[in-house]
């Protein structure tokens, strides 16, 4: 279906999940967010029912995120019925990584043909410092172990923070000679609460093209990203650059959170709530989020945060 703007809407994020095994510093605070209810939640036929009603007005690619989509205990069943919803034709999941050695080839089996990985640092001291949680070697076992279960496409994404990694955009960047992966660098965004980091740690990708003058820019459309090359490499780089130039002009999605609310767009509060809804019903709101899509999200940057209302672990990025 199009949006009032002429976009076609073909992509659903899905986040199953508030609740995450990590604490990344830019995504949310330390102490989580208050447990909700666990009837304030969608349930696993709900959110496969959103799906449903999602493929029968054009959505054909659905992304399941979080929070960290792993530690739900059904992910396994949610991704198989996702994928064999009738009109979805791919499933793609978005995770911190530190559960894949045990579901790797579980979540292949159900269905999942791409993934992408968040890793933000090579350093064990700087992992643990970011993540606030995590160990370093959990999350590259994880890449090891989507390497090996046979996904048809692994992208790391690595979110530029300025005074933090930039450091590290070589070695980051070069994960694409090491292994069969694209690696995307995100630029920071804004959110309500992004932890210690203020304006001094938003960096403009561009950082990127001057740590690696040897890039290679490339013709074939990347989506929301700018596809580069590093010569001899395996996969590719994205540049994703949501903060120094928003690409709401082709914006194909609409987010749905793990407590039923359909969000039209990612940095806007306008949300709209499905929960208890028959088919139907989740048709209509569904169409009527599409219809309010705004033309885009307004300036973001430090004195312009985003309106989401929410942090990142509660839209699923
Ligand atoms: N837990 C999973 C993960 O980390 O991949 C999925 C959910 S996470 C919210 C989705 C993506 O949002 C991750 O790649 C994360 O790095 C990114 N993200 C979170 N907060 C962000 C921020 N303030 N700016 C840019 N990206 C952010
Ligand atoms: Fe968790 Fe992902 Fe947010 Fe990190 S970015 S805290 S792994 S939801």
């Amino acid at each position: 279906m199009k949006d009032s703007y002429g976009r076609e809407i073909n992509y659903l994020r899905v986040s199953v999940t508030d609740l995450c095994n990590l604490r990344c510093r830019y995504c949310m605070p330390e102490e989580g967010v208050c447990k909700k209810r666990h009837e304030d939640m969608m349930s696993e036929d709900e959110m496969i029912l959103a799906v449903t009603a999602a493929a029968s007005l054009g959505i054909r690619k659905v992304r399941i995120t979080g929070g960290e989509p792993l530690v739900k205990k059904n992910i396994l069943s949610i991704c198989e019925r996702s994928a064999a919803a009738e009109g979805i034709r791919e499933v793609c999941l978005t995770t911190n990584g530190i559960l894949l050695p045990q579901l790797a080839r579980p979540l292949r089996r159900a269905g999942v043909r791409r993934l992408n990985i968040s890793l933000d640092t090579l350093q064990p001291d700087k992992y643990a410092y970011l993540t606030r949680w995590g160990h370093l070697e959990e999350a590259l076992a994880g890449l090891e172990a989507a390497l090996s279960a046979g996904f048809e496409k692994i992208k790391i994404n690595v979110v530029l923070i300025g005074g933090f990694n930039e450091d590290e955009i070589r070695p980051l960047a070069e994960l694409t000679m090491q292994y069969p992966v694209d690696v995307r660098f995100i630029e920071l965004m804004p959110m309500y609460d992004s932890g210690d980091f203020d304006e001094q740690a938003f960096i403009p990708d561009r950082k990127v093209l001057e740590a690696l003058p040897e890039l290679k820019s490339l013709d074939r459309n990347g989506g929301t990203a700018r596809l580069f090359h590093l010569p001899g490499a395996r996969g590719d780089i994205g540049l994703i650059r949501p903060v120094s130039d928003h690409f709401c002009s082709s914006c194909s999605r609409l987010r749905l959170t793990a407590d039923g609310r359909l969000k039209p767009c990612l940095h806007a509060p306008e949300e709209y709530s499905i929960r208890g809804m028959d088919l139907e019903g989740m048709c209509q709101v569904m169409e009527m989020a599409i219809r309010s899509k705004p033309r885009w999200h307004g300036i973001l940057s430090s004195e312009n945060r985003s309106r989401a209302g929410r942090n990142m672990n509660q839209i699923g990025g």
